[in-house]
Formats: C-alpha cells, structure tokens, sequence
C-alpha cells in the first residue's frame, strides 16, 4: 500500500510527563486522556501507555488484525514502563505486572473487559513472592489472574472457578477467602490450570507477551460484545468512536496494613458541599470496595462523624497520605474547574492515582457546585447556567421519593408529570374528592381522564392512567396543577365495576395504597416515604444569572388563580394560554355549559351562556389581578366536544332540567352531536363560526374584566385574545369582526379605551403554510405544536401512547415528538409559519403554547428561530427560563462562529 507515514497508535503517561492530553478524549478515550492530564499534572499516576480509539476501528476494518508497525510501538511504551518501575515484564527475578483496561470516550460502566496482574506465571509469581515478601499475597494475585484472564480472554466460564475455590476451602474446613494460605491458594492455582487446559485443550499462556496480546486482542473485542452494544445503542454512542486500550503497571492496594484502595469525590455528589467526600479499605484490591464485601470506612473524621460510623477515617489511619490525596484533590478541581470523580490505591505508603472523571450528581448539589465554583471565581456564570441540566430541576420543584426507602413496582407508565404521590386508590373524580375532603391522600386511578374529572384531579394527590400519552388530558392537566401524573401505564387493567385493578396476578382493590413516581413511571405498592424539595438560595441565585442573559421571555399556560399563582412565584412574565375549557368544567357551570352545547337555537344558547357570563368574567378579573399588568392570552373555547357531552342518565336529567325540556331531547340531540373523530371534528374556532354568539359572550367577559380591574386597581390590561384551530383567514376574520363589534360596545358602554390583541393559533398544517395572509389581520402567533404534531404526523395524541415506545425502540422516532419538538418536520412547519408571517406583519409578536414549551430541546429550537416567548405549565416555568438562557448562549455562539 505504500504508506509512507507512520501512524501513532501509542501514547505513553507516567513520570510527571504524557504524550496526550485531556482534549484527546476522542483518540485515547475517556480514562486514557485523563490519566496522562494528570501525570503531566506531576500527579503520581502508575506509569502505562494508551492504544488509541483509531486501533479499535483499524481492528474491525481489517478483519479483526492489527497494522504492523503496531507491535514496534507496543514494545517501545513497554520498554518505558519497565525503566520507570525499575521491573522487567517477564522477569522471573523482579517481574513487571500491568492491569489492561478499556476506555471509551464516553464511560460505559462496567460493559467491557478489563484484566488485572497481567505478567504473572509459574516462574514470575517466584520474584513476586521475593518482592514482596508476601507469600500469600503473590499467589492469592495469580489465581485471581488466571480467573480473570480465564474468564475474559479464554473464555473459560466462572462456576468452573468458582467449584474449585469451594472445593479447596471445603477440603481445608474454611468458609472464607481471608483464612487461606499461601499454600491453599498454590492448590487453587493447580486446579484453575487443570481447567483451563481441559476446557481449552490447551495450558493457560506461560509467555508474559503472548498474555498481553490476548489482553489486548479481548479488549477490543468486548467493544462488539452484546451488553456493549446494547448499551451503546441506549445512550446513543456511535459504533465509530471505538475504545481504547490501557496497559499500566500495577500498584497493589492489597500488600499489607501499609496498603489501601478508595473512590473519591472532591465535593459531595449529594448536597454539593465543598467536603471531600469517599470511601477506603485497607489491604484491598479496587473491587472490593465497590464490591460490598467488606464495609468502605470513610476518608474524613468529619465524614465518618456525620455517618455514625465507628470505622476509623483515612485521615486518621494514614494522615500523610491522607493530605497528600487532599492535595491532589484540590489540585484537580483547580485543573479541571468542576467536581472529579477519583480512584487512588495506596502501595506501602505511597499514594497513586488510578483515575479522575466529571464526577456525576444530584441536581441540588449541581446547582450548589456551580454556583459555588462560580462566586469563587473558577467558572464564570454563563459557564455555571450551561453546567445545569433544565431537565433536572423537576427533582427540586415536587416532592421525591426518598432514594434509601423500600419499594416493591408494580407497573411502569409514561413519567408524564414529575414528583411522587402516595395515597388511597379511588377510580372516580367524585371519589376522589369526597376522599379529600375527609382528609384523605387519594390516587385517582381511571383508563383515562376527561375534563369531568378535573375536580378529583384537583383533590387527588397523583394522578393513574392506563391509557393516553404525554400530552394526553390527564399529563397536560396534571403538569398544569403540579400534580404527580403516571400516564398509560398499559399493563394495569382497570375494573370500575369491582373497583379494582390487576397486574399479573397482584389486584389491588379501592382503598389500598399505592405510590406513583411521576419522574420515573413507576407505580408501586403501598406508601413510599418522601422528602420534600428545598429551593435554596442556590437555585434562585442560578435563576437570576439565567434572567440576565436569556432573550426569549417565559409565560406560563394557566387558567386557575392557582396555577397563576404559582407561575408568578416562579418567575412566569405573562400567561401565553389560558384554555378557556377548562374553566368551564366547575361543578356549578358544567351544567349550564352542557345546557348551552346542546341548545338546538340561538335562543337557547343564549340563555345558557347568560348564566355562564358572570362567572366567566370573574375568572378574567382574577387572572388580570393575579397578573398585574403581564400580557395575558385568553384562548376562546376549543372543547373536543364529547369531552361535554353528559353520560349518564343523571346528567342528562340534569341538563334537561336546566334547559326546561326533557331528558328524551337532550338524549336525541346528545347522539346527534357524538363524533367519530372530535378531535378533527366540530372544536376550535369551527365552533365560533357555528355559533358566534359563544365567542362573543367570552369577548364580552374578557373586556369588562379588563375595564373592571382598570377601575379597582388603575392597572391596565391589554389581553391578547386568541382564536383557536385556524386553518383559513376567513375563519380568522369573521370570528375577529364579531371580537372587534364587542370591544367597540363594551368600550362606548364603559367609556375607556380599552387597548387589546387579536391572534391565532398556528396549530394546523394549513395555518402555518398560509401564515403569510393570515398575519394581514392577526396580530399574533401562538404555536398549538400539540395539534401540530398530532396533524402533521396524523397521530393521535390521546392514542400515540400504545404505539410510540415500539417507534422509539425501532428507532424510527429518536424522541416522542409529543415532548420535544420534531424540529425536521413540524420544527419547518413553524420556521416556515413565523417566517411568512413576519414577511406580512414584520413586528408579529410569536410564542409557543404547546407542552413543547417547557422543554429545554425544544426551547433551543424556539431560540433559533427568533420566538419572542416560549410558555408552560407553571412547574415547568425554571426549566425553561433556564433552558433559554442555555439557548440564547449557544445560538450566539454559533452566530458569532
Ligand atoms: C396545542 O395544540 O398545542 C395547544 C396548546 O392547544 P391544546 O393542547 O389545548 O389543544
Ligand atoms: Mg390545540
């Protein structure tokens, strides 16, 4: 092939001094970038060399081989190693052992192969025994090799092992590894090289280089392993990048009293603190920690003290080494400017480091972290905003269940609104609140939910469907009320008639308690303890930073004095959509609503709707008081309409009696109006074109609430009246005529000028291709990206839960489109929408309503088309003022690049 130049394939670290770096993560992989940042760090790492990433993909290329100047390389890093330790790999006297490890670019714990004491045989194991002076140590090495390297390399399954350790102890009378002696572990030796040689047909590999290849070869070949796989394909890491391999000599934890091993944190992963934070065991090998065989003793008297633990610290038993490694520590947070993760073995006093890595943590210590290395002056704050998972802070804003208590799940559902619930079972709204107002927590279980159920939605502490998606009623309803929400959970099968619910085999009745997880999915029996979150000063600290800097404002989606509330206290700057539906399902208004929706006259709707108006306008007053001033969108009513039909006999009579007919009529004109398919069927502003006089009696209310706040509190209201389900500008302009003809009454009758909008939805393919007219006359734009997803996926977002996850798993959705935005096709839907109707009207103000808006991938999208506000349920409110913040750093860095 003629390539002339040659290809590096080795790096080699130790001694104060590495030919890579941490930036070579992609080449050397995750481990073998950090351990060579820290020996030119001066940090005392075990000297070693890294075959890089590019090998790995050489090796699949090529048929499984190796390039040929690669043995040269491998032998000259070797050569190295051996003159730093002042050793010989192979050397019967004084021999060289090195441990072979995988390291991916990103961490992939746990899912490929690594071998320890590599270098040991029957002859070097000899000049082990001298150099160590420990018989019992050389050996007890040499059969965890031949394990190890039996296991993964040859092949050779574990119980084979396994059978002749217990055979051994059996014959000795001992139960446990710790009481064998040299000689006992010489007899497992023999027996673990009978087996290799029977199970192979050939004696385990005397030549040291001949173990280091097969190491190597194993390695690499653990990247295609299934698990690897597997879990590459979950975390979404490209086949292409490859692993590298770490060859390094070995330091033992486990020759004596003088010897320890531990894993570290340099702040603590919980809270954030600013407190080394780790484990220890003396005379250890590094799996016996994590193994839990014998209990970890903690580093610090301060840890040890907080834990109860009468185990002495590492501090105390080893203080010099101890300050050593705070030394290290400290020295490491500087150099990477955020909380490592270590690993470190001490060998006859001297201190080692085995590895450092982005420690992982809590979202209350993340916050702490950041905010802390920021007012030290380490990061700067724009630094601190991106180290935040938006996602995240759902953990701070609803209760959680406590990460050390019990749970036995029974199901697993759509973590559809986040924070945990414990409470009674009950299968009715009307249950539910009954249950409430006795005092009872209650978990309101139903197939799924419809507006009807609001008020035990309202009373119940989490919310249970076996039915519907993420943006079906109960998720969009639950989030809006912070309300802990498992979405269609499809294993459970409800019985309303005997009131119970089964899962394979276990049936849990009305009145048993059960727990719902709304972070996770999961549903579990019985009461599951909870902590209640902290908003810490941390948080409102980050918060503020995130303020400064983000471009698009955040509303909220409300439409209680509740939800408004809350919204506020978490920094809403407006309502971007009240669904004006949900105001009307009250205990006393459904009555006369269903009254007015089953009128077959004006006449007879008009009637109906004067009873509503009053109450109608009170709402408004609330929201405009609650809002002071903040620009407030009022959705006109956009009910699928079964969601009012009444159902049972008791309700029809109900109706019937309000409107003065008879229960025979309103059934009649009840089957007259079931539609096969209400969610394309008779809803949005189509009803406001068949029946005006509904949005006018809504218009009505919007404005004399707007001129009776300006009279009580001399604050004035400018709303922004939005139309929903647009696909034409005609339908646009005739429901804006009739809005216009109220606003001129109510402004001659009131006698104020009363300033307002007029928008519409852009939640319809048409509407969003047609933008370009439709802006002439509507002021705003709001992005319905619900019915957006749902129309141009033609997906059902009521029904996408029964299928979705199979997409999800074939790969043919990466994300459910319901929760982050299909930027491909609906994301061009919008771009083209807000682009046309800034060609018509180029000061149109534009937002986004859908569920959509509260999701930090979908608010980068938001940013980068030039939304002026994105708006979300009022726990959803933090993570998008963060998530655009984080969106308007990068969107301005890449403009600048
Ligand atoms: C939408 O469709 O995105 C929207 C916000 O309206 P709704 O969810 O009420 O249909
Ligand atoms: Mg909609």
């Amino acid at each position: 092939m003629g390539n002339q130049v040659t290809t590096r394939w080795v790096y080699s670290f130790g001694d104060g001094k590495a030919e890579g770096r941490a930036e070579m993560k992609n080449l050397l992989g995750g481990k073998g970038a950090n351990l060579a940042e820290m020996s030119n760090l001066g940090l005392p790492v075990p000297p070693g060399f890294t075959i890089t990433t590019e090998l790995c993909t050489y090796y699949y290329k090529n048929d499984k081989t190796y390039p040929s100047d690669l043995k040269a390389q491998v032998a000259e890093a070797l050569a190295t190693v051996e003159r730093s330790i002042g050793a010989g790999f192979g050397d019967p006297e004084n021999p060289l052992l090195v441990s072979v490890r995988s390291g991916a670019r990103a961490s992939m714990p746990g899912m490929m192969d690594t071998v320890l004491n590599l270098g040991l045989t029957d002859v070097t194991v000899l000049g082990l025994v001298k150099r160590s002076g420990d018989a019992r140590f050389a050996y007890d090495s040499y059969r965890r090799f031949i394990q190890m390297y039996g296991n993964v390399v040859l092949g050779v399954e574990h119980h084979h092992f396994e059978d002749i350790l217990e055979n051994v102890k059996r014959d000795r009378n001992i139960t446990l590894d710790t009481e064998l002696v040299a000689t006992d572990w010489q007899a497992v030796i023999e027996g673990y090289k009978k087996v290799v040689e029977h199970e192979l047909g050939r004696p385990f590999p005397q030549d040291v280089h001949e173990q280091l290849w097969g190491a190597i070869g194993a390695v690499f070949g653990s990247w295609m392993n299934q698990r690897a796989i597997t879990y590459r394909r979950l975390h979404e890491i490209p086949a292409e990048w490859g692993t590298a391999v770490n060859v390094q000599a070995m330091v033992f934890g486990n020759m004596g009293n003088d010897c320890a091993t531990g894993v570290a944190f340099t702040r603590n992963p919980s809270t954030g603190e600013n407190a080394f934070y780790g484990e220890y065991l003396v005379n250890a090998q590094g799996e016996d920690v994590v193994a839990g065989i014998r209990t970890p003793q903690h580093l610090t008297i301060a840890g040890k003290e907080a834990n109860k633990s009468d185990l002495p610290s590492m501090e105390e038993v080893m203080p010099e080494v101890f300050h050593q490694l705070d030394a290290v520590r400290l020295k490491l947070e500087g150099h990477y400017r955020d909380m490592q993760d270590i690993e470190f073995t001490v060998q006859q006093n001297k201190l080692y480091m085995l590895q450092t890595r982005t420690g992982k943590r809590t979202a209350a210590a993340a916050l702490k972290i950041s905010v802390d290395l920021a007012n030290e002056g380490v990061i700067d704050r724009a630094e601190a905003i991106k180290r935040i998972d938006p996602a995240s802070l759902d953990q701070l804003l609803h209760p959680t269940l406590d990460p050390k208590a019990d749970r036995t799940v029974i199901s697993r559902g759509l973590p559809a609104s986040p924070g945990a619930a414990s409470g009674k079972l009950v299968f009715s709204a009307d249950e539910a609140e009954t249950q409430a107002q006795l005092g009872e927590s209650v978990i309101l279980c139903r197939i799924e939910t419809s507006p009807e159920d609001i008020h035990g939605m309202h009373a119940a502490r989490g919310i249970l469907t076996t039915r519907g998606g993420m943006t079906s009623h109960a998720a969009v309803v639950a989030r809006g009320m912070g309300r802990a929400c498992v979405a269609g959970a499809g294993d459970l099968r409800v019985d309303y008639k005997a009131q119970t619910v089964t899962v394979r085999g276990v049936t849990i009745k009305a009145g048993d308690t059960v727990t719902i997880d709304g972070s996770t999915g999961e549903v579990m029996l019985g009461a599951v303890p909870t902590i209640q979150p902290e908003l810490s000063g941390d948080f409102a600290t980050l918060m503020g930073w995130a303020d400064e800097i983000r471009r698009m404002k955040v509303r909220t989606n409300a439409e209680t004095p509740l939800d408004a509330r809350t919204a506020r206290k978490f920094g809403a700057e407006g309502i971007g959509l009240s669904r004006t539906e949900h105001m009307f399902f009250d205990a006393d208004r459904i009555v006369a609503v269903r009254e007015m929706i089953l009128a077959e006259t004006e006449h007879g709707r008009r009637a109906a709707l004067a009873k509503i108006a009053p109450m109608q306008r009170q709402d408004f007053v609330e929201l405009f008081t609650i809002m002071k001033g903040l620009p407030v969108t009022i959705r006109l009513l956009d009910p699928p309409l079964h969601e009012f039909l009444p159902n049972s006999d008791e309700e029809m009579e109900e109706v019937a009696k309000g409107a003065g007919t008879d229960i025979l009529k309103v059934r009649h004109r009840a089957s007259q109006l079931h539609e096969s398919n209400p969610m394309l069927g008779h809803r949005g502003c189509r009803l406001g074109i068949s029946y005006p006089e509904i949005y006018e009696m809504q218009a009505r209310s919007i404005f004399e609430a707007a001129a009776q706040v300006f009279k009580d509190s001399g604050e004035t209201v400018i709303p922004e009246i939005m139309i929903p389900l647009i696909s034409t500008k005609k339908e646009f302009d005739i429901l804006k005529a009739v809005i216009d003809k109220v606003a001129a009454e109510v402004i001659s009758s009131s006698g104020r000028k009363i300033e307002y909008l007029v928008g519409t939805m852009i939640e319809l393919p048409r509407a969003a291709l047609r933008a370009g007219d439709i802006a002439e006359t509507a002021e705003f734009f709001s992005f319905g990206t619900n019915d957006l997803t749902q129309t141009t996926f033609g997906i059902s977002r009521d029904d996408a839960g029964s299928f979705l996850p199979d997409y999800q798993r074939s790969g043919i959705l990466e994300h459910d489109p319901f929760v982050t935005i299909d930027v491909e096709g609906v994301g061009e839907l919008v771009k083209i929408a807000a682009e046309r109707g800034r060609a018509t009207r180029p000061d149109i103000k534009l937002g986004i309503c859908g569920e959509h808006g509260g999701d930090p991938a979908s608010v980068h999208f938001c940013e980068t088309i030039g939304l002026d506000y994105v708006s979300c349920s009022p726990y959803r409110v933090p993570i998008a003022r963060l998530a655009a913040a984080q969106a308007a750093l990068s969107t301005e860095r890449a403009n600048r690049d």
